[in-house]
C-alpha cells in the first residue's frame, strides 16, 4: 500500500501506480509463500514463523537482505517491498516486488540479478535519482525526435532506464569484475533468449546495454563525444567477447546484423551517457559509504561462507553474494550445496529486522 500511495504522490502519470490487480496479485503470492512453514492455526501467533518448517521462509528473508541493503544505502529510507520466488520465471521487478527465478532459489550465488531489479525499484520510488522530470522529457524529445505519451518515446525511457541500471548495477556491485559481470548476465540471456525465440529481437538492445558497461569499464567518460572510427573498434572488440561469453547465441545470429543494429542504437542513446554516468557515480558514492563500514565483515563473511560455516554478523549482503558468483566464475564450476546452504543461512541470519511477516505485508506496515 505504501508503495502504491508513494507512487500515486510522486508518479501520477505512471499506471503502475494504478495497477491494483497486479499489487493484489503479488500479495496473494507473497502471502502464500510465507505461509509455507509457518504458524497459522488458531492457537499459534499470527504469522510466526515456524522453525521446523522454515526452508521458504529463510530463503525469503535471506534474499530480502539484498535489497534491503541497497535501498538503507541509497534511497535512505526503507524498501517497502518483498521478494517472491519463482512468481516470474525471470528476474523481475512489479508493484516494488522482486523476483527471484525458481532454478536460482536455493543458490545464492545466482542472486546477482536481485541488485538490477532493486535498481528499478528505487528509481520508481526514488525519483530524484535519475529524474524523468519535465526538462528530462523535454531533453529525451528532442533527442530521439519522439513525442512524449507515444509508445516509441516510451520505449526510449525503458531503454534510457535499463542502459542506466546496468551500468549502476555493474559499477556498485560488480567492481571493475568486467569478465565476471558479460558471463553472468551473458550465460543467464542465452537461456533465457533461447527458451523465448522471440526475445531475439530484444537482443540488439541487450548487446546495447552491454555495450555501454564495456565503454564505462575503459573508463569512456566522454561517451557522447566518442568519434565513430572509436565506437568501432571498441563495439568490435565487445562483439568479439560474445563469441566467449554466449557462444550459442553468437552461432545463431549474424553478427554483422547485430553489429549495425547496436551501432543505430548507440547513435541515438549515446547523448544521455553523461547524466547516467554521474547519476551513477552518487548512487557509488552512497553505496561505498555503506561497504566501507562492513568491508572487513565481509571478507570474514565470505571466508567462513566458502568453508561451508554459517557467518552470524553484519556484512554487505550484495558483496557477499556477487563475490560468491564471482568464485564460481573464477573456477568455472557450481560451487557445493554446503556453500549455498551456509550462504543462505548466514544472509538469513545478518539480516537484522527487516523480515516481512505475514500481517506486515497485508497492512503494508513499516
Ligand atoms: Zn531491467
Amino acid at each position: 500500500m505504501q508503495y502504491t500511495l508513494h507512487l500515486l504522490r510522486t508518479g501520477p502519470h505512471d499506471l503502475e501506480g494504478l495497477d491494483f490487480e497486479r499489487r493484489v496479485d503479488r500479495l496473494r503470492a507473497a502471502a502464500e509463500q510465507r505461509s509455507l512453514g509457518a504458524y497459522l492455526a488458531l492457537q499459534g501467533g499470527e504469522g510466526r514463523f515456524s522453525p521446523f518448517k522454515g526452508g521458504v521462509q529463510r530463503l525469503l528473508r535471506a534474499a530480502e537482505a539484498i535489497p534491503a541493503e541497497v535501498f538503507s544505502a541509497i534511497a535512505g529510507f526503507k524498501w517497502p517491498g518483498f521478494t517472491l520466488v519463482g512468481t516470474d520465471r525471470r528476474y523481475w521487478h512489479a508493484a516494488g516486488t522482486v523476483n527471484l527465478p525458481l532454478e536460482a532459489a536455493f543458490r545464492p550465488s545466482l542472486w546477482w540479478g536481485l541488485t538490477h531489479e532493486t535498481g528499478h525499484v528505487l528509481l520508481k520510488l526514488h525519483r530524484p535519482w535519475l529524474d524523468f522530470d519535465a526538462r528530462f522529457v523535454e531533453e529525451i524529445e528532442t533527442k530521439t525526435g519522439r513525442q512524449a505519451g507515444t509508445h516509441l518515446f516510451n520505449d526510449a525511457v525503458d531503454t534510457i532506464s535499463e542502459i542506466f541500471l546496468d551500468i549502476y548495477d555493474y559499477t556498485l556491485f560488480f567492481r571493475g569484475r568486467l569478465e565476471c559481470y558479460l558471463r553472468s548476465v551473458w550465460q543467464y540471456l542465452e537461456t533465457d533468449l533461447r527458451s523465448d525465440p522471440e526475445r531475439l529481437e530484444a537482443l540488439s538492445i541487450y548487446a546495447l546495454r552491454s555495450f555501454f558497461v564495456v565503454l564505462k569499464n575503459r573508463k569512456r567518460t566522454d561517451i557522447s563525444g566518442l568519434k565513430y572510427g572509436e565506437v568501432k573498434t571498441e563495439l568490435d572488440a565487445f562483439m568479439r567477447s560474445l563469441d566467449t561469453f554466449a557462444p550459442g547465441l553468437a552461432q545463431e545470429l549474424s553478427a554483422a546484423d547485430l553489429r549495425s543494429a547496436v551501432l543505430e542504437e548507440f547513435a541515438t542513446y549515446k547523448a544521455f551517457a553523461s547524466r547516467m554516468l554521474e547519476s551513477v557515480s552518487r548512487a557509488n558514492e552512497l553505496y561505498q559509504a555503506q561497504v566501507r563500514r562492513v568491508r572487513p565483515q565481509t571478507r570474514r563473511a565470505l571466508a567462513s561462507v566458502m568453508a561451508g560455516r554459517v557467518f552470524d554478523g553484519n556484512f554487505s549482503a550484495s558483496e557477499l553474494v556477487h563475490d560468491l558468483n564471482y568464485e564460481r566464475i573464477k573456477t568455472g564450476s557450481h560451487l557445493s550445496w554446503k556453500t549455498e546452504l551456509a550462504a543462505l543461512l548466514s544472509l538469513c541470519a545478518g539480516s537484522g529486522n527487516f523480515v516481512r511477516s505475514i500481517p506486515e505485508i497485508l497492512s503494508g506496515r513499516e
